[in-house]
């Protein structure tokens, strides 16, 4: 381990019991709690005091749940449990970013990434094991694709985060913000994803508002009309090029839904949302590529009358990736291009290099069952350079 970065000690968390058979009550939305009590003969506000108990306060062991009678926590005990991830590793980088791998009860890994600012804490979540898009920039991706989270487990980041960076008991360490723009594609894990999204939103779980929970997704557009029919918060769409030449080539789900599609669907996103509502845009800038003044001129053509924030990402390269960052002058050219269109633009700053947890470079540890990183042996599209 390098000098920048530090595996954190912190006295082993209660981590639930591993028991099959039991409803793990960690990933229960209030309609879902609502629900399982309904089914046990108890009101609906024990939803709530759970809620409460297990969100808010950490307690996973019901035994401490002292507003509850003596007869309902043993039933509780029996029936449930509330089981979180284990944390196989925790990693702080020079600049306070913090990275979790957490470990699943099939073997598998995942990551968590929380990311600190003056104004703000961002949690970036994962929604699946590995990702099934491939696209083709993105290290996760070339993992391959294992599994759907379940909405227990993606919880599950949020309440390791916030019970840790509570322990660290230095001021500003809280979670403002969360992103689903970890490892997996969101809305193909679209019911565990909502519930989730749901319980973040929960004034008895996390409590954040419609506008600091976003859900980002590579263009998966008819789930992009059922989530705008369900949930409001915000959604930023993985757009990285402007014509679907290239966007074939580096998001291969624009195959499935090009880009007239996508551009449609974020339309009626915006409609169905409130008016004050904009869609992010997330724009990794790759050297060569897709940073060339005349990309920047056709994006403005492609956004326009969609009320955009433009995300312009440096690309953080992985081994293999085949791809090179663009230059700072790349970059300042390009954003100046959008701004003086009058498009809303923001370069994100690199956070996390050091433990490897910047965009793009959650790896996690997975089986990959597509068995993917056998054909992507080789380097692709003949650009390493
Ligand atoms: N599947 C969803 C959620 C994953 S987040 C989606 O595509 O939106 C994916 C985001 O990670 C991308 O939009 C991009 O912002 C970022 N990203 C992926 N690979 C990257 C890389 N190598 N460098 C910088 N950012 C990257």
């Amino acid at each position: 381990m390098s000098e920048v970065q530090q595996q954190i000690q912190l006295k082993p968390l209660q981590q639930g019991v591993a028991d099959s058979g039991r409803i793990n009550l960690l990933g229960l939305d209030r309609a879902g709690l609502e629900a399982f009590f309904a089914a046990i003969g108890e009101k609906k506000f024990r939803a709530t005091q759970v809620m409460k108990w297990v969100h808010q306060l950490g307690v996973v062991d019901f035994q401490e749940m002292n507003n509850l009678s003596k007869g309902l926590r043993n039933q509780l005990a029996e029936s449930s449990c509330v089981q979180n991830l284990q944390v196989a590793q925790d990693l702080l980088s020079k600049d306070g970013t913090r990275k979790w791998l957490l470990r699943l009860h099939d073997g598998n890994h995942i990551e968590a990434v929380y990311i600190p600012e003056d104004d703000r804490g961002t949690l970036c979540v994962s929604s699946q094991v590995g990702c099934a898009l491939d696209c083709s920039f993105c290290s996760t991706g070339r993992q391959g694709f294992n599994r759907n989270l379940t909405t227990a487990e993606i919880i599950s980041q949020v309440w390791l985060a916030a019970h840790l960076l509570e322990e660290e008991k230095k001021p500003g360490r809280k979670i403002t913000n969360v992103v689903m723009m970890g490892m997996g594609e969101p809305l193909l894990n679209f019911d565990n994803v909502v519930s989730a999204v749901r319980i973040m939103m929960d004034d008895f779980a996390y409590g954040l508002s419609k506008r600091r929970v976003t859900v980002s997704t590579a263009g998966v557009v008819p789930a992009m009309d059922r989530l705008a029919d369900i949930l409001d918060m915000r959604l930023a769409v993985s757009l990285h090029a402007s014509n679907d030449e290239l966007r074939n080539e580096l998001v291969p789900v624009n195959k499935k839904y090009p880009l007239k599609e996508l551009m449609a669907a974020c339309r009626r996103f915006i409609d169905k949302q409130n008016s004050r509502s904009r869609i992010t845009f997330e724009y990794v800038l790759l050297d060569g590529i897709n940073d060339q003044p005349e990309h920047a001129r056709e994006l403005i053509k492609l956004l326009k009358g969609i009320p955009t924030l433009m995300n312009l990402i440096p690309f953080n390269p992985f081994q293999g990736s085949g791809y090179n960052t663009s230059s700072k002058n790349a970059v300042l050219r390009f954003s100046e291009i959008l701004h003086k269109a009058g498009m809303t633009t923001v370069v994100r700053k690199t956070r996390g290099e050091d433990i490897d947890a910047a965009c793009g470079q959650l790896a996690g540890k997975i089986e990959d069952k597509s068995r993917r990183h056998r054909r992507f042996a080789k380097p692709r599209f003949g650009m390493e350079k």
